[in-house]
């Protein structure tokens, strides 16, 4: 067996040690005879699990008492659409526009109400985030919308946008769990988890119990009303059960690790390393501004496409995977979320040093 550092941003990489548990229990989960995959999600043996995945996400997390936690599917994109039907009593949104997938949301949210783009960084292909401060809130906005970590440019809000008293609304897909957060701050927080917790498959809602209200838009289906979810906890249908498993592990794994603070520092002196290296290349140029830099998501390029995909190329002949960048951005990406070790990104770090040197 030989394992390689997967910077995929998405489905990407796990830490090994949960992968090797899931492996152990595989054919026969904790005396159960059978595999997780395999067993009814009414079971004891499955309520235990999603009952502990909960609990340890809140401790993680710091969740509030009025905060729900649901474990959904239909990907973060589902989001897009449940979040207005459910919050639009006013049918109107604020939305700020960030990068591709605050625009998908954006382009959904339309479809129910009246919706302003209050705040964007198209202009300059979305490499910086702009100034939040003091935007033009509407008198009557139901929601604020942000994406907190912009998965395929490679930006993060460092600072949350004034909402000037409204509820605000995050897709935090890229950035789960990578450092502390303030849920207070938050009226909904989701994220799909195969960026930086579990599988696909899962996606993980936290909701605060004012905004779980029959009141949603006419016709919105019930797998999609936040209050059938809350009041199932989450078990409403067959939920992904096997994904909720995985993130389940992946907490304990953070648990382990020393919590979101331990995390935090460690994401920083991971991407430290990238970005140190990047500020003084001749070769490869970091492509956002740098107070809006992700820890994440490590957007770079030479200039030249030939050159890039020279690059990607070599990279992956010596085991360094998924380093090609966004279809639409081009030159390269490097995720590093929590599961890739500080080795992968010194690894990456020699190998950039070498081709630059081989190639200037
Ligand atoms: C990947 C991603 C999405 C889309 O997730 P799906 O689960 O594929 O729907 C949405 N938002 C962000 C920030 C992402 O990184």
């Amino acid at each position: 067996m030989s394992r390689v550092y997967n910077f995929s941003a998405g489905p990407a990489v796990l830490p090994e040690e949960v992968l090797r548990e899931a492996a152990e229990e595989m054919l026969d989960y904790k005396g159960t005879g059978m595999s997780v995959m395999e067993m009814s999600h009414r079971s004891k043996a499955f309520e235990e699990i999603i009952e502990t995945a909960e609990a340890d996400l809140r401790e993680l997390m710091n969740i509030p008492d009025n905060y729900k936690v649901l474990f959904l599917q239909g990907g973060a994109s589902l989001q897009f659409a449940m979040i207005p039907m459910n919050l639009m009593k006013n049918k109107v949104a604020d939305y700020i526009v960030t990068g591709q997938w605050a625009k998908k949301a954006y382009q959904e949210a339309c479809k129910y109400g009246k919706v302003n783009k209050i705040a964007s960084s198209e202009d300059r292909t979305f490499s910086y985030i702009p100034d939040c401060s003091d935007l033009p809130i509407s008198e009557d906005a139901d929601y604020v919308y942000i994406c907190e970590n912009n998965t395929i440019y490679g930006t993060k809000f460092k600072t949350l946008p004034n909402t000037k008293g409204k509820t605000l609304v995050a897709d935090v897909s890229s950035c789960f769990l990578s450092e502390p957060v303030d849920v207070s701050k938050y009226g909904i927080l989701y994220g799909g988890v195969q960026k930086n917790i579990g599988p696909a498959g899962v996606v993980i809602v936290i909701i605060r119990e004012d905004l779980i209200t029959e009141d949603v838009l006419p016709g919105t289906p019930t797998m999609m009303q936040y209050k059938v979810h809350a009041d199932a906890g989450s078990l409403y249908n067959t939920p992904p059960a096997y994904g909720i498993y995985i993130c389940g592990k992946v907490f304990q794994w953070l648990k382990k690790r020393g919590g979101l603070a331990a995390m935090k520092e460690y994401n920083e002196k991971k991407a430290a390393i990238l970005y140190d290296y990047l500020d003084q290349s001749k070769l490869f140029k970091g492509t956002v501004e740098k107070k809006d830099r992700s820890l994440m998501n490590v957007p770079f390029v030479t200039g030249d496409k030939e050159l890039d995909d020279k690059f990607v190329k070599a990279a992956k002949a010596a085991g360094l995977e998924n380093l090609k960048g966004h279809r639409t951005v081009g030159g390269m990406r490097a995720s590093i979320y929590n599961a890739m070790p500080i080795e992968g990104v010194e690894k990456l770090v020699e190998f950039m040093k070498k081709f630059e040197e081989e190639n200037l």
